[in-house]
């Protein structure tokens, strides 16, 4: 477990975020491959924002259970709410301060195939 402050490019967004760096996924979905996501997913109690709440913008589609949130000055994804789990928060691991990407080892998801790979990841949830 570690603690690191985050945000979006132009710092409006700035955000702290409490997680385990050894659950990083990396999806293949439509979405996830053309912004480059990697999903650090934690329950709310562990991510706080900091400022740019008025920042915040949020992006729909599909189901719309996933809430593509981004900074409406940069056009950044920090964090969202994920399709996986409504009820915690999806952080960007690039949007991290301090955090040397070399060393993160990601976890494949399968989101293209999302209906299959979301039982392979979570068996709970069938
Ligand atoms: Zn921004």
């Amino acid at each position: 477990m570690g603690t690191w402050e985050g945000g979006c490019h132009c710092g409006n967004v700035r955000f702290r975020v409490s997680g385990d760096l050894a659950h990083v996924i990396e999806c293949n979905c439509s979405i996830c491959t053309k912004k480059g996501f990697l999903h650090l997913i934690v329950p709310p109690e562990q991510f706080t924002l900091l400022c740019g709440e008025e920042a915040l913008s949020t992006y729909q589609f599909n189901t719309g259970t996933a809430k593509h949130i981004f900074c409406r000055h940069c056009g950044i994804h920090p964090f969202y709410i994920p399709r996986s789990d409504p009820d915690k928060i999806d952080i960007n691991v690039r949007c991290l301060a301090g955090v040397d990407l070399a060393g993160v080892t990601t976890t494949a998801f399968d989101g293209r195939n999302w209906d299959d790979a979301i039982l392979t990841a979570n068996p709970r949830s069938a």
